[in-house]
């Protein structure tokens, strides 16, 4: 019969503690602050960008739940916006080639979603100017906003290099009016610590509140074209 010493035990135990400390821990999912954020997010996500690619897309580790759980939300936020002035740029139309023509044509309640969201609109320029009623999309409020949401929590873990807590709420909004933006923009001053482009796709720029750092600021372009302003603030926390 084998025997082990009392020495020998505690040595082992002891190897075994250090080999394990010793292991590459894998971090926290940004989103949900789970233990096992084994995923590479992409932020925004890379369907959002035509082939041939970028090769400095940002990702943020993200547990597989968080990673894949809003890919239907990304993909009605992509088509709803192909519906909208984003549609005929150049990267709404590389988009709409190479791979949202065949889902929607596959994608029967993606396209009775898209239908239910077209609304005819009366048009009038800025100066009052009657324009005529057409056909406007408008985009389904909760589900782009979550869309963006997330976006904002990943970008501000890849800024600061800390995760937002997922208690901090992060209220956005769609700009759809120039009035509006013109409006937002007054705030860039304020907005100057920091932007990134991929020209034609996504940009943003951001700043957070010096001695409140969960209380951050974002402006968010897609397509040149789609403004949607976002805010993260620890004073309106989600209540679980
Ligand atoms: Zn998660």
């Amino acid at each position: 019969m084998e025997h082990v010493s009392n020495k020998h035990r505690v040595e082992l135990s002891s190897d075994i503690t250090r080999a394990i400390d010793m292991q590459p821990k894998s971090p926290k999912c940004v989103y949900c602050g789970a233990p096992h954020g084994t995923t590479q997010d992409h932020v925004p996500p890379k369907s959002f960008f035509p082939t041939p690619k970028p090769s400095n897309l940002i990702t943020v580790p993200a547990c597989w739940s968080c990673n894949a759980g809003s890919a239907k939300d990304e993909d009605l936020f992509l088509a709803t916006f192909m519906f909208t002035e984003a549609g005929v740029t150049d990267t709404g139309k590389k988009l709409w080639d190479q791979k949202l023509h065949r889902m929607y044509k596959k994608n029967i309640g993606l396209r009775k979603l898209i239908a239910s969201s077209l609304k005819k609109i009366e048009l009038t320029t800025l100066a009052g100017i009657y324009l005529g009623r057409r056909l406007a999309i408008k985009p389904d409020k909760i589900r782009s906003e979550r869309v963006v949401n997330k976006i904002v929590r990943g970008l501000y873990y890849h800024e600061f290099k800390e995760p937002l807590s997922p208690s901090v709420e992060i209220v956005s909004h769609f700009l759809q009016r120039p009035s509006e933006i013109s409006y937002v923009e007054k705030f860039a001053p304020m907005l100057l610590f920091g932007s990134r482009k991929w020209p034609g796709v996504f940009e943003y720029r951001f700043n957070r509140v010096v001695d409140q750092p969960k209380g951050s600021m974002w402006v968010i372009r897609f397509f040149g074209k789609i403004v949607f302003w976002a805010v993260s603030s620890p004073f309106c926390s989600i209540k679980s």
